[in-house]
């Protein structure tokens, strides 16, 4: 009798953590150094977490043992509200605020709270793949809309509205965006809420990385665009305050919560079936959101994450054959291979090629929902003298490799 995953989990994918990192780890147990460009955690690159962070849960540990209440401790929350007050959003209170273990947790919940079996949600492509693979548990369809590369990468309106269906509920919009590094317009997220105002639709406003902009690049909060527009908003500590292993983020509701009665009840019910999210790391939320941002010393001129964008930026278009988009904020950089010079066929087998001769691991393409093998991922955070040798590396492996 064997025990087999439940179908519900036939149709679920998520790559950033596939196969691939199983061969990784073996290669690592092998005794191989790999050099994992796979994930966005930076501390794994030398970032430490803000020391008023660490001096606050350490601070508040002796009394955080016990569970919270559902949505988050109160003065997390309070922070979470004004934060959002300052980006100019209208009209949130702190039980608009529900806290997480992580953002992954609450676009998990939000999801689950809305889609029922059959239900259409607008995903970007390429996506970060947590939102396909969730739509996918809840029974629901991600429906793709394609962010078009010679644009920037910012969304096609006119896919995105062709895909609405009378099956849709909500568009998901991650600004900036993972993979592709792009940042949106105020006119382009008009463009979005506009749909969404007229087709009655849920914007899931995934806004992890608002802080992570290079250049001029500013980030206009979805939500402060549309006080009449349901937006739920999503951030977190795991990216700009560095601290993904603490697990602490939040999402925020506004707009015209009235007409969302009972879609926030089945939110709140969720909320309370996880009990509460870990509470000590909700105790960073005031000191990270209140603090000195320091990830302005990061991504400003001369900051650390801004040269390694622009030499990984430089580095990956120096390859024949090879270009990438500059990203305006994130973590990441979304490479497109030319398929004239480099015909790949099967886009996993070429990052376990790579692995498997040059012990790196990037993440491919069509692991963010990219319909085409011819893209991969590959982060920016590790240190210039290790991107250069990284990208250097892939140059060497692409220059021989044929599928
Ligand atoms: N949203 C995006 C766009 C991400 O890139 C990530 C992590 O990489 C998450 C959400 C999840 O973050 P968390 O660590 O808060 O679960």
């Amino acid at each position: 009798m064997e025990f087999k995953q439940s179908s519900k989990l036939s149709g679920v994918c998520y790559e950033i953590r596939g196969p691939v990192v199983e061969r990784a780890k073996a290669l690592e147990e092998a005794g191989h150094s790999v050099m994992r460009l796979n994930t966005g955690n930076p501390a794994l690159f030398g970032f430490e977490a803000p020391p008023e962070i660490l001096q606050d849960i350490i601070l508040q540990l002796p009394s955080a043992h016990g569970y919270s209440d559902s949505r988050g401790i109160l003065p997390a929350r309070r922070a979470v509200v004004q934060y959002y007050q300052s980006r100019g959003v209208e009209g949130v209170e702190v039980d608009d605020v529900y806290l997480g273990n992580g953002v992954s947790e609450l676009v998990s919940m939000a999801v689950q709270a809305l889609v029922d079996d059959g239900d259409e949600v607008l995903v970007p492509a390429p996506d970060f793949p947590l939102w396909t693979a969730v739509v996918t548990l809840a029974g629901g369809k991600a429906v793709h809309y394609v962010c078009d590369e010679s644009a920037d990468w910012y969304p096609d309106l006119d896919d995105m509205a062709a895909k609405i269906t009378d099956r849709t509920k909500a568009i998901v919009l991650i600004n900036p965006n993972n993979p592709t590094g792009a940042v949106y317009s105020h006119e382009l997220i008009e463009g979005v809420l506009d749909l969404a105002r007229r087709h009655h639709l849920i914007v899931f406003a995934d806004e992890i990385y608002d802080k992570i902009l290079y250049d001029d690049a500013v980030h206009h909060c979805a939500a402060a665009l549309a006080p009449d527009v349901l937006c739920v908003t999503f951030s977190g500590l795991s990216k700009a305050y560095r601290v993904a292993g603490f697990r602490s983020g939040w999402l925020v509701v506004s707009g015209p919560k009235q007409h969302a009665a009972s879609y926030l009840e089945g939110l709140t019910m969720l909320a309370s079936m996880r009990l509460c999210p870990n509470v000590p790391a909700q105790h960073a939320v005031q000191a990270a959101l209140g603090g000195k941002q320091s990830i302005n010393d990061l991504v400003l001129p001369g900051g650390r994450l801004r040269e390694q964008r622009d030499r990984a930026w430089e580095l990956l278009n120096e390859i024949p054959g090879v270009t990438c988009v500059k990203p305006k904020g994130a973590l990441y950089a979304f490479p497109r291979l030319d398929p004239a010079v480099h015909p790949i066929h099967d886009d996993e087998k070429f990052v376990l090629d790579l692995l498997l001769r040059e012990k790196i691991q990037v993440v491919q393409g069509t692991g963010f929902n990219w319909p085409k093998p011819d893209h991969f991922r590959i982060l920016t955070l590790p240190a210039v003298d290790d991107l250069e040798a990284a990208i250097g590396r892939i140059a060497r492996f692409l220059e021989g490799y044929r599928q």
